[in-house]
C-alpha cells in the first residue's frame, strides 16, 4: 500500500462535493506539459466513468506529442473556442484547477475563471498556492499532479474506476514530470502506483516512444544548432546558457515543443549545477530554467525573470531583447555563486 499524505477531512469534503455535482470542467495552466494534461485527462476519465459531465478546457494547444492521449481530441482549447469555453465555465457546478498554483498561470482564461460561481478544486505540487480555491490539495513534495490525482481517486475509493485510459494519461504526467523517472524520482510510492497502472493495461515502453522519440530532421538539426553554437559555459558559476533567437528559430523551422528538453542538455555535465535556455518567442523572451541539488532556480527566475517554479524547474518571461535577457542573466551570475 502506498502511504497516506492527503488529509482525510479535504478527501472528505471533495467526495461530498463530488455527490452533489453534474457539470465538472478541468483546466491547467498555459502551455501545457505532460503532467497538465496527464492529469486533467486522467481525472477526467475517472469522474466521466464516475457518471458526471465533465470537460477538460485549456488555456491553449496542448503540444502535438500528447494528442494521441485518449480524450486529447475532446479538449476544449480556449484560444480556439473561446465562447464555448467562457460558457462551459459559467454553466459548471465544480472546477478541478490541476498543476497550478494561482489564477495567473491560466493566461488569457483566466476572467472566466475567476468568474466563475462554481466551487474550485486545487490539485497541485507547485510551491506557495494563492488562496483562490475553495478546497486545495497543494503537494511541492509530490514529484507530479498526476501522482496526486492517483492518490486522491484511491483516498475517493474510486480505484477501481481508473481503466486503461486513465492509467495512460496519469503514467504520461507521472513520467515527464520527472523525466522518464531521472529526477524528484526516490519516492518508492512512485513504483507501486507504476505497477498498479500496469496492472490496469498500460504499455509504458510504448508511451515514452510516442511522448519523447518523436523528433522530426528540423528539430533535431536545430537542437544540434543550439548545443554547438549557442551553448555558453560559465565555468566559474557552474553555470550554462543557450539562447535561440527568432530568426534562428525560423531558419529550422521552429515547431512548438522542438526545444522541450533542449534546457536539460547541459546538465548532464558533471561541472554543470544550473542552466538556462532563452527563446524569443512573439512579444517576449521564454526562460527556462533547470538546476541540481539545492540550487533554487525558482529563486532566479522569480527575482529575475518575472516567473517561479520548482527548486530544480522553473521558468519566467523576460519583456525585452534577447541581449538585455542575456545581460541580465550574465549580470546576476555571482549574486548565485551562494547557493552553489
Ligand atoms: P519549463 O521550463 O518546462 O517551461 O517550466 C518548468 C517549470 O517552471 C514549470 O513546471 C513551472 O512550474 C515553472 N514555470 C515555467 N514558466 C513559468 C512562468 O512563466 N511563470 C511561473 N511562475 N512559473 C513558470
Ligand atoms: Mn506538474
Amino acid at each position: 500500500m502506498i502511504t497516506r499524505i492527503l488529509n482525510e477531512g479535504s478527501v472528505k469534503e471533495l467526495w461530498r462535493m463530488l455527490k452533489s455535482c453534474r457539470h465538472i470542467v478541468i483546466t491547467c495552466h498555459v502551455k501545457p506539459d505532460g503532467d497538465a494534461i496527464g492529469s486533467s485527462l486522467g481525472l477526467y476519465h475517472v469522474l466521466s466513468a464516475l457518471g458526471k459531465d465533465v470537460r477538460v478546457v485549456t488555456p491553449d494547444m496542448p503540444p502535438r506529442n500528447l494528442l494521441f492521449l485518449p480524450g486529447a481530441k475532446d479538449i476544449v482549447v480556449a484560444t480556439r473556442y473561446e465562447e464555448f469555453a467562457r460558457k462551459l465555465f459559467a454553466d459548471a457546478d465544480l472546477v478541478f484547477c490541476l498543476d497550478f498554483n494561482a489564477p495567473y498561470r491560466v493566461d488569457r482564461m483566466q476572467r472566466m475563471l475567476l468568474d466563475s460561481v462554481a466551487p474550485k478544486v486545487m490539485i497541485d505540487h507547485h510551491l506557495s498556492p494563492d488562496p483562490f480555491t475553495n478546497l486545495t490539495f497543494s503537494h511541492p513534495e509530490v514529484s507530479s499532479t498526476s501522482m496526486l490525482v492517483f492518490r486522491l481517486v484511491c483516498r475517493l475509493e474510486l480505484f477501481q474506476l481508473i481503466d486503461k485510459n486513465a492509467a495512460k494519461c496519469i503514467y504520461t504526467g507521472m513520467m515527464t514530470d520527472t523525466g522518464n523517472f531521472s529526477y524528484n524520482s526516490n519516492d518508492p510510492d512512485l513504483y507501486i502506483v507504476i505497477a498498479e497502472l500496469l496492472r490496469k493495461g498500460i504499455d509504458k515502453d510504448e508511451i515514452y516512444r510516442r511522448v519523447f522519440n518523436t523528433n522530426s530532421a528540423s528539430r533535431l538539426r536545430l537542437n544540434g544548432y543550439a548545443i554547438y553554437r549557442k551553448m555558453i559555459i560559465f565555468p566559474e558559476h557552474r553555470a550554462a546558457l543557450i539562447t535561440l533567437d527568432a530568426r534562428e528559430l525560423d531558419e529550422f523551422g521552429y515547431e512548438k515543443g522542438d526545444t522541450e528538453s533542449l534546457v536539460n542538455v547541459p546538465l548532464s555535465i558533471p561541472e554543470i549545477t544550473y542552466c538556462a535556455f532563452m527563446r524569443q518567442d512573439p512579444g517576449y523572451i521564454k526562460v527556462s530554467t533547470r538546476s541540481k541539488g539545492s540550487f533554487p532556480v525558482n529563486r532566479l527566475c522569480e527575482e529575475h525573470f518575472n516567473g517561479g517554479g520548482h527548486l530544480n524547474a522553473a521558468g519566467g518571461e523576460f519583456k525585452g531583447t534577447m541581449q538585455e535577457c542575456v545581460d541580465r542573466f550574465i549580470s546576476v551570475l555571482p549574486d548565485y555563486d551562494k547557493y552553489l
